[in-house]
């Protein structure tokens, strides 16, 4: 796997994939410069070997229209504060301008071009289009790891251009390690705690990670689908009816492979979906009608944490109850205790995959975990055991 430190920059161009598709208010001030930030060793580096750099990234949808709301000249300034260096702006990604913005870079200098989605042939992958982006650099470095599961141009096909000099950013490659070290290489036991509301959008992940843990925590609403096909009564809670039969293989497939899986015995039941709705603790598989569980009782927190704090390699996706609701957030800040202990124990945990990382940011726990995955849909895609294309392409 070759990454930045595989290289050196002195005097040569590195044209970087990054993804600043970062919130802006409606005056075009950035609001989050978390990715701004993450992409700042990978920029630093090429720099401080005494390279130029040529930033690349969408912003957006703009469907392969210009769409001046989109443009990334809005967040140029914000850019160049967070690296602490004068960033360029060019206002097109390919052509004469900026080819001629590109070659004109001295060493120490930073070009952003205009969104790479103005050009429909980006989200198609057009060969012509990567070639053309191709001719900004000298290397290619891809540290968009939010788009590694596109084979877009930038992200994937422009790599065919740069067979010897191209290589991961130092995000990318710590995604890449971390998700390598919950599905490969992690100590044992290895577990995954699976949470969110549908056993539909984790059944990909669910299957796929079977091999590879000794644990698999259910929880969220994706809980009733399981009871109910055991045979429980789950009264209004979410549930997938078409999908019981398919959770009852997975809890066959489970053993026949020795994963222990653990699912809630107890929920806090709700009279209706709402924070001030009447509460009380009930047996997951006595739910009465007119209750749903919204989250999970004491004494499967108790459970779970016997479990995680036993565990060496941990990943977590998806919330154990609706945390959004202050009244039923105790499960997934009780999850997020216990794995943080586990990692102050010297467990490795990972948590990744769009809601989780939301819930793991609201409560504070980012700084408890090893890792938290930027890229949702990729983390994702990951998970399911897909290879991703934007990866594939720097390893090929
Ligand atoms: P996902 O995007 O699949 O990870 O699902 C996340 C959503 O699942 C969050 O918005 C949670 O509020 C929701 N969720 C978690 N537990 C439950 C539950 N018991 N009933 C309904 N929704 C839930």
């Amino acid at each position: 796997m070759k990454t930045i430190n595989d290289f050196n920059f002195e005097n040569k161009r590195a044209l970087i994939r990054v993804d600043f598709n970062v919130p802006m208010d409606e005056n075009f001030n950035v609001t989050d410069t978390n990715r701004i930030e993450a992409a700042k060793p990978t920029i630093i580096k090429v720099l401080e070997d005494g390279g130029s750099v040529v930033l690349m990234s969408h912003l957006g949808r703009p469907n392969g229209q210009v769409v001046p709301e989109l443009s990334l000249e809005h967040i140029c300034s914000k850019v160049s504060e967070v690296l602490g260096v004068q960033v360029n702006f060019v206002a097109s990604s390919v052509g004469e301008e900026a080819e001629k913005a590109a070659s004109s870079l001295e060493n120490g200098q930073v070009l952003l071009l205009e969104n790479l989605r103005f050009n429909a042939e980006e989200e198609k992958g057009g060969e012509a289009f990567a070639e053309q982006l191709s001719k900004l650099g000298d290397v290619y470095i891809n540290d968009a790891f939010g788009t590694a599961h596109r084979a877009h141009a930038s992200t994937t096909v422009v790599a065919k251009f740069f067979p010897e000099n191209k290589c991961f950013g130092a995000l990318l490659a710590k995604e890449i390690i971390a998700i390598e070290k919950v599905m490969q290489t992690g100590e044992k036991p290895v577990t995954a705690i699976l949470g969110g509301a549908k056993v539909s959008s984790k059944i990909t992940i669910i299957e796929n990670i079977l091999d590879k843990v000794d644990h698999l925590i259910i929880g969220g609403g994706m809980t009733y689908t399981f009871v109910k096909a055991k045979g429980g009564q789950v009264g209004d809670s979410i549930c997938e009816d078409d999908k019981m039969e398919l959770a009852l293989e997975i809890l066959k497939q489970a053993k026949a492979k020795g994963v222990e899986v653990h699912i809630p015995v107890d929920v806090i039941a709700a009279d209706d979906f709402s924070n001030t709705a009447n509460t009380k603790i009930v047996d997951v598989d006595k739910i009465e009608a007119g209750w749903q569980g919204l989250d999970a009782g004491p004494k499967t927190l108790e459970i779970f944490k016997e479990v995680i704090l036993k565990s060496k390699t941990i990943l977590w996706n998806g919330p154990i109850g609706v945390f959004e609701m202050e009244n039923f957030a105790n499960g997934t800040i009780s999850i997020g205790n216990n794995i943080a202990e586990a990692t102050k124990n010297g467990a490795f945990s990972l948590v990744g995959g769009g809601d989780s990382v939301a819930a793991v940011k609201q409560f504070g726990f980012q700084d408890k975990v090893s890792y938290v995955s930027t890229g949702g849909g990729a983390m994702l895609e990951s998970l399911e055991g897909k290879s991703l294309p934007g990866i594939a392409a720097i390893k090929a």
